[in-house]
């Protein structure tokens, strides 16, 4: 019998011959066990916001109820279940003063998002979440549950995404932290001209301390919208900071430029930090892709707006500033690749009701101001069935370690 298994994307689910809902690593085991006697295929599912394209047939195991953290307030480390969200986490690491490098959104599943790097909101300040990765526990196949502390497959869970078993739990170093300065500050699209200039340099000139992004949303014209936003396209600027004082003059320096409809910052504590992007929670069908570029000029962030405030779908842009901690290597090896890039441009859409063509014509337009500096993308951030070479995803030495992880760890595919 086939099941269907949905998260937070609903397109093209999972349609698997075995569904196996684990409830804790004996499970996963069993799982793989029972996947690698009869030679099937095996997929894993956390929340869904990953989810590129559908598997049909083999074995999933869903991890999402697996979802337990322990913190250890001396050690700054938390032991992090296969299924915990990234609100779990940070509610568990906040009661000792204590904080993950999480990013945007509270319902994202903490160790998928580690293992393809997790960019948190203060990455700038913190690197990539992989680079904190202590220890992993991993299911290989035949069911082997092994704890990996160093070499080339702990190096690949580092930020690699190497797909070669089921991981259930990761040890991640927590960082002190309680409150930040952030929030957003919702401005009309019609005035980026004014605020881009503004923000590229706020961006460029920050101190490790301020995250600085900004969306390019279209709002809907719903009731439950604030009536200042409502049906219009918005530039989002978030800033983020844990020094205070650099997103204060932030702020200022963006009001000064344009007029903000909506919005401020506040100081609040980390386990609020998911209203400073603040996205929708609603389950739904979308594609989306994005770049990691090298410096960009200002002009062509106009671009990239221009291009979404046009669109002849719904084009929804996230553009963050990198650098910082995020360029610099780790202690001990990993496989993040592009360290160097400056910015990272996405776009998602939803598909619903949208044909695909116009979809990833629309992505290319938007991203096209800056396919110039591209020096690849981000696998978390490729999303449905978003074309992407492989060679786009890594760096060559990243995907030789792959290559020589998967040979290893897993020769005969059971997780491709
Ligand atoms: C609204 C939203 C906000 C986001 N914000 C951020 C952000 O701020 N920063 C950032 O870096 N990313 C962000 N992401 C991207 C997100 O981190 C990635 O898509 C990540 O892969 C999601 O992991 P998941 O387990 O929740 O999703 P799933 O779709 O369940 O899993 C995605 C993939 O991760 C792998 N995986 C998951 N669990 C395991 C496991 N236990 N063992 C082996 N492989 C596993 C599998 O390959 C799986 O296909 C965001 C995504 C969304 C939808």
């Amino acid at each position: 019998m086939t099941s269907t298994v949905t998260g937070f994307q609903t397109a093209d689910p999972h349609r698997p011959d075995v569904l196996v809902t684990a409830h804790e690593p004996a499970d996963v085991v069993a799982a793989v066990r029972t996947a690698s006697d009869r030679d099937l295929p095996v997929t894993v599912h956390a929340t869904g916001h990953g989810h590129t394209v559908g598997r049909v047939g083999g074995l999933v195991v869903a991890t999402g109820e697996m979802r337990g953290v322990a913190v250890d307030p001396t050690a700054r480390v938390a032991w992090v279940e296969a299924g915990a969200r990234s609100a779990d986490v940070v509610a568990a690491a906040a009661a000792h003063g204590l904080a993950p490098v999480s990013g945007s959104f509270p319902g994202v599943g903490v160790v998928g998002y580690t293992l393809g790097g997790g960019l948190g909101l203060l990455g700038r300040e913190f690197g990539w979440a992989s680079d904190r990765v202590r220890a992993a526990e991993i299911v290989l196949d035949g069911g082997e549950l092994r704890r990996v502390t160093d070499g080339e497959l702990f190096a690949a869970l580092r930020g690699g995404r190497p797909s070669v078993g089921v991981v259930t739990a990761l040890e991640i170093g927590l960082v002190p932290l309680r409150t930040v300065v952030g929030g957003g500050l919702f401005l009309d699209v019609a005035d980026a001209a004014a605020v881009l200039p503004v923000l590229h340099r706020l961006a460029v000139e920050a101190p490790e301390s301020l995250g600085v992004s900004f969306g390019v949303v279209p709002v809907p014209a719903l009731d439950v919208v604030p009536a200042p936003i409502r049906g219009r396209t918005v530039l989002h600027v978030r800033l983020v900071d844990t020094s205070g004082g650099a997103a204060r003059a932030a702020e200022r320096s963006v009001r000064a430029a344009a007029p903000v409809l909506l919005g401020g910052l506040r100081e609040l504590p980390w386990t609020e930090s998911g209203t400073i992007v603040g996205e929708p929670e609603v389950p739904h069908a979308y594609e989306g892709t994005n770049v990691l570029a090298g410096e960009v000029p200002a002009e062509a962030l106009g671009g990239v707006v221009e291009a979404a405030r046009t669109a002849p779908v719904g084009c929804v842009v996230d553009v963050r500033r990198l650098g910082g901690a995020l360029a610099r290597r780790p202690e001990g090896p990993d496989a993040v690749s592009f360290r160097g890039a400056g910015w990272i441009v996405r776009v998602l859409s939803s598909t619903e009701g949208c044909s695909p063509d116009d979809v990833r014509r629309a992505h290319r337009a938007v991203l096209a101001p800056v396919a110039e500096s591209a020096l690849g993308r981000m696998a978390g951030f490729v999303y449905g069935a978003s074309p992407v070479g492989p060679a786009e995803l890594h760096e060559p030495a990243v995907a030789d370690l792959l290559t020589r992880v998967r040979a290893e760890y897993d020769p005969a595919g059971r997780f491709a």
